[in-house]
């Protein structure tokens, strides 16, 4: 996957890169939370969708024995799983409780807080409308959360022919993902047409959303080609190609160094890198050392984050149990190798990934 040496591309003068790019706080601590799974349980782990949409990552977890499924019942009876970082429906979660032996949620508390809305305005008899992409996995998961009360809305077509039956008593809520164009797009229209539509008073685009895309929107400004590492499963990373597109530079998603085609950089002088919130930084690396720029790397840094999500607190509470029985002489296979509990905040999910094949 990862591309061969760099005299095979034109040579480019620069590389922009975005800084904030890359894991958030939410990939964060789903990794770490997956990497303690596969720690402390025998082979096969159970996660339920991929625990964050990077093709690289899953591919890391899959050979440290994690099996990933679409379904819940294709879980074995007793078998310990995980919940993915895009949160799930309300029927999975029970389906999972069901039948596994222990149920890990490594939902974002930023998706959370968007079940919290639904189920809030929902319980109110609002109407909401979902700002999102049909069939992505915290569309699905949130459509879920009150599927009578919601009508789903794709960013790009707007709100279309839909009435509401109390104008009075509609909500606007999103997918936290979403490209911030696209998003204010659907809120003015809605406002228009509803004058007391009710949006919650934090923004559903998460900080590392906006702060990606702030990041994208400076890299076009000043770059012929800006490139997003990223899964086309990403909805963040497809954002981040949308944003810079629309901000006026030829914008490409890729995998990684190996998907670079020599036609992106044939007159082109400056190359904006960034990467979408589920991609490991060492593909990022990959890609800048393949560009070779002659002039080197300038980072172009429009904020910085310090945002830090804790383990779910099941596997909180589950690990501690499992120290004290530790602690009483009962052994637990490789318990503890990827750093203490209280230690989580010094320990990053790139380290995690790289003690999954130590
Ligand atoms: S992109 Fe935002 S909502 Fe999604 S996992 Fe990261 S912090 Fe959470």
């Amino acid at each position: 996957m990862i591309g061969g040496p760099a005299y095979h591309l034109p040579m480019v003068e620069r590389v922009l890169l975005a800084e904030p790019r890359g894991f958030c706080a939410g990939v964060e601590m789903a990794i770490k939370a997956l990497t303690w799974m596969v720690r402390v349980f025998e082979p096969p782990v159970y996660c339920y969708h991929e625990i964050v949409h990077n093709r690289w990552v899953v591919q890391a977890f899959e050979k440290a024995g994690v099996v990933f499924v679409d379904d819940v019942a294709d879980v074995p009876e007793g078998a310990p799983v995980m919940l993915s970082a895009h949160g799930s429906a309300p029927e999975v979660i029970e389906g999972a409780a069901a039948r596994a032996a222990v149920v890990i949620d490594a939902v974002c508390p930023l998706v959370t807080k968007v079940h919290h809305e639904v189920r809030r305005m929902a319980d109110r008899g609002f109407e909401i409308l979902y700002v999102g992409h049909e069939g992505h996995d915290e569309a699905v998961g949130t459509v879920a959360v009150a599927p009578e009360a919601i009508t789903l809305v794709e960013p790009e077509e707007g709100l279309g022919e839909f009435q509401a039956e109390d104008g009075a008593r509609v909500a606007l809520v999103a997918q936290t993902t979403l490209g911030l164009f696209e998003w204010q797009s659907v809120l003015d229209q809605a406002r228009e047409r509803f004058p007391d539509l009710w949006t919650p008073r934090k923004a559903d685009l998460c900080y590392a959303t906006t702060n990606r895309q702030a990041a994208v929107q400076e890299l076009a400004r000043r770059c012929d080609l800006v490139l997003v590492v990223g899964s086309e499963t990403s909805s963040n990373t497809r954002a981040l190609v949308r944003v810079a597109s629309e901000s006026g530079a030829d914008a490409r998603r890729i995998d990684g160094a190996g998907d670079i085609e020599d036609g992106w950089l044939r007159g082109v002088d400056t190359v904006g890198v960034t990467a979408g919130a589920s991609a490991p930084d060492h593909l990022v690396q990959e890609v800048i050392d393949r560009l070779a720029p002659r002039s080197g790397v300038e980072l172009v840094a429009v904020t910085s984050e310090d945002e830090y999500f804790p383990l779910p607190p099941q596997l909180r509470a589950f690990v501690s149990t499992l120290q004290r029985l530790v602690e009483a002489s009962v052994t637990a296979r490789a318990l503890g190798r990827p750093g203490r509990l209280e230690g989580d905040r010094g320990w990053s999910a790139t380290e995690a990934l790289a003690s999954l094949h130590s």
